[in-house]
């Protein structure tokens, strides 16, 4: 045994913690909030020599973060590779130092990294895109920039008249969103894949699988390098808060939308579930049956999905227009929608080894494109 204390790091690409104190293996820890705002969840740091000593983690003041809700029932994720991500025990005492969660770990090696979902670096995202990029058929596009100076990247595939507008991570602590882009991606630019193929004949795909690389490299939960969440600037994006949302509405302008999917992570519930447009200006029955038909489709193939558990439904006139599912199904006449994954495990089909996973987000992106397939199969009648 040795009484020497551990290290923390975080100074590297979507690193997010402040130490408050360490003795031996137990370190106290807070997240810090997005810059200029008030957000605070995603954490993302490096601990070494530890090797063979239990970790104890204390993260403390929880219940400042921006969904409290999200620590209860909810296990951290941990690799020691950067590969494989698994869950260490975790407890959560919402009665101790205004929230306390307790994370507990034993590392095999001297290095174990910690984080709120299974990271997914701006690196990873470069090779994402110049992959697709170098696909036969793919066209790349550079729809803006952002306050930092990255592109907001676009990729665009397929011979079909309907235009599909697939984007993710607008809120850059939900790295779900990207895991399941890649596994869309992987779909959509296989030549041997039927999906893929079936999906490209059918439409016009644009895919933004980042839309905001700024918070990503900053390690934000929710906002851009301005503090700004950009799922509220839909109504009225701009160069000042949102060039994010502008560049990408600005090309949806010119192409149009039939059918577009926002992919998201949700802290406190633990199940994959989708949020369409309920309350828009324009909704009827048969508009957001076009939706519901959708969501039936993908429950029916897919046990990971499920709609007993999402968000309360608008009421009539009351959508928030600002969001972008909202923005996007009235602007366009869009069968729009939100979805979300689980931060947590899906309560559905646990695993106890590694919860909600990487590996489960890129397989649900291909149900939901095969869905998809079903989905425009159905409105050619
Ligand atoms: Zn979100």
């Amino acid at each position: 045994m040795s009484d020497t204390d551990i290290a923390i790091d975080a100074a590297f690409d979507s690193g997010n913690v402040e130490i408050v104190s360490i003795d031996g293996a137990t370190a106290r820890l807070r997240i810090p909030q997005d810059r200029k705002s008030e957000f605070a969840q995603w954490f993302h740091f490096r601990v070494s020599g530890a090797a063979g000593r239990e970790l104890t983690l204390v993260f403390e003041d929880l219940k400042n973060t921006a969904y409290p809700e999200g620590w209860p029932g909810y296990r951290a994720c941990v690799s020691e590779d950067r590969d494989f991500w698994g869950r260490a025990d975790t407890e959560y005492d919402a009665n101790s130092g205004n929230g306390t969660m307790t994370v507990r770990y034993t590392p095999a090696s001297d290095m174990a990294y910690f984080a709120y979902f299974a990271p997914y670096s701006m690196e990873r995202h470069h090779d994402l895109v110049a992959e697709a990029a170098s696909a036969e058929g793919v066209t790349y596009r550079r729809l803006g920039e952002t306050f930092d100076g990255r592109s907001i990247d676009c990729l665009e595939m397929g011979d079909g008249d309907k235009q599909l507008w697939i984007y993710g991570r607008q809120h850059p602590g939900e790295t779900q969103a990207e895991w399941w882009m890649e596994g869309a991606l992987e779909v959509l630019t296989d030549p041997a894949d039927v999906v893929g193929r079936a999906l490209r004949a059918k439409c016009r795909i644009h895919v933004v699988p980042n839309c905001n690389p700024d918070g990503s490299a900053r390690g934000h939960l929710r906002t851009n390098a301005e503090g700004v969440n950009l799922n509220r600037e839909w109504a009225e994006p701009s160069t000042d808060r949102s060039p994010e949302v502008l560049a990408i509405r600005n090309a949806m302008d010119e192409s149009g939308v039939d059918f577009a999917m926002d992919v998201h992570g949700d802290e406190a519930i633990a199940a994959v579930f989708l949020a369409g447009y309920e309350g828009i200006p324009s909704w009827t029955d048969d508009f957001c049956e076009r939706f519901y038909r959708y969501q039936r489709i993908l429950d029916r193939r897919c046990p990971d999905f499920q709609t007993a558990k999402g968000y309360p439904k608008s009421k009539p006139g009351t959508a928030n227009m600002t969001v972008s599912t909202n923005q996007v199904a009235e602007r366009y006449n869009a069968t729009a929608m939100t979805l979300e994954m689980p931060f947590k495990d899906n309560d559905d089909w646990p695993d106890q080894a590694q919860g909600w996973s990487p590996e489960r987000c890129k397989l649900l992106a291909r149900d939901c494109l095969a869905a998809m397939v079903e989905w425009f199969d159905g409105e050619e009648g």
